[in-house]
């Protein structure tokens, strides 16, 4: 039999969904805001895995994502607890932005505190009411403005934990990514909580490979972790390691056509954009330089010199390049400079 699980004080009986809506903020007018999670308790003793989505308020796939794994979980069988918070960012979702209102990123607000900026809030009591006392979590992004991701597993690849649930996850890449200060993960990874942050497509939409690719995750790791009896088979057998990725930019503006797109395998020389004036005369044609997957591209058709266009990444390898790696990494803000 398992045992209670308290969350913001609310106790959950064994075999028993609640769900919960803890102040998270207050409107100007007094209106609560809350973090809106549903707890389900296991009939049997087994791991506690949290589930997070919208941490960034315009990255939507994993809001569905939640809610799938909601409707799928049954109390009565499941062996340990999950917390599923299908919106973290309950404020930026409201407005669409990736940010809070404060103009602060929740996911650079790690550890935070009940006395600091509302970010800061919101992420002590994330931390203290889901994150500490779980097993594993998982934490559900999208690409930032403007671009879109393959369904991909960022994690440190040097912690075999993280690295066998990644792989069991069946997303077609699992990619080896620092941990950023503040974020989520690196804040849970601290307090012995590994998470394996999941991207996958892009921001202010739905995207079915990515909430399906999702969804057969989240199952896959509750079945290893020997939580559930039975998981959909994985969305790709072989997820690919990489450990390396930099993002290309534009060398010339101009009118941008993609002669590769997300998940392609590319081969050195092969084309992988031109870009060309309004007029049809051709600005730049650029091929690549080695053998090495898209894990990620612009959406946009014009661009400017300096504009990241195509996020490739080699596996088991390191690409030469002068850019930190993960500069632009999804997880971070793109409009940050470089954080050492
Ligand atoms: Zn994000």
């Amino acid at each position: 039999m398992s045992e209670v699980v308290t969350v913001a004080g609310v106790s959950v009986e064994p075999g028993t969904r609640r769900d919960i809506a803890p102040s998270a903020s207050e409107s100007f007018t007094g209106d609560r805001t809350t973090l809106p999670l549903a707890v389900i308790n296991g009939i049997e003793d087994g791991p506690r895995v949290f589930i997070t989505g919208a941490v960034h308020g315009d990255e939507l796939n994993g809001i569905p994502i939640c809610r799938q794994v909601l409707d799928r979980l049954d109390p009565s069988t499941l062996r340990g607890s999950v917390i599923v918070v299908p919106i973290v960012n309950v404020l930026g979702v409201q407005i669409g932005s990736r940010y809070l209102p404060d103009r602060r990123d929740l996911n650079r607000s790690f550890p935070g505190s009940h006395t600091g900026s509302m970010a800061a809030r919101i992420a002590r009591l994330l931390l203290e009411e889901v994150i500490i006392g779980s097993d594993v979590g998982i934490d559900l992004h999208t690409a930032a403005n403007h671009r879109t991701n393959v369904p991909q597993i960022r994690i440190a690849t040097d912690d075999d934990v993280s690295l066998g649930l990644a792989t069991t996850f069946g997303a077609p890449f699992v990619l080896d990514a620092k941990l950023r200060p503040g974020s989520l993960r690196e804040t849970a990874g601290a307090r012995g909580v590994p998470v394996l942050t999941y991207e996958a497509g892009g921001p202010l939409r739905f995207d079915d490979d990515a909430i399906d690719t999702g969804v057969r995750g989240v199952f896959r790791v509750l079945r290893s972790l020997d939580a559930i009896d039975d998981a959909p088979a994985p969305a790709h057998d072989q997820p690919m390691i990489l450990h390396e990725s930099r993002w290309l930019r534009a060398e010339r503006g101009g009118i941008l056509e993609l002669h590769v797109g997300p998940g392609d395998h590319v081969q050195p020389g092969q084309p992988l954009w031109t870009t060309s004036s309004a007029l049809g005369a051709e600005r730049a044609s650029i091929e690549a330089e080695e053998e090495a997957y898209v894990i990620g591209s612009t959406t946009l058709p014009l661009v400017q010199p300096g504009q990241a266009l195509l996020h490739l990444a080699l596996p088991g390898d390191r690409l030469p390049s002068e850019d930190d790696p993960t500069e632009e990494e999804d997880e971070d803000d793109p409009d940050e400079p470089h954080v050492p």
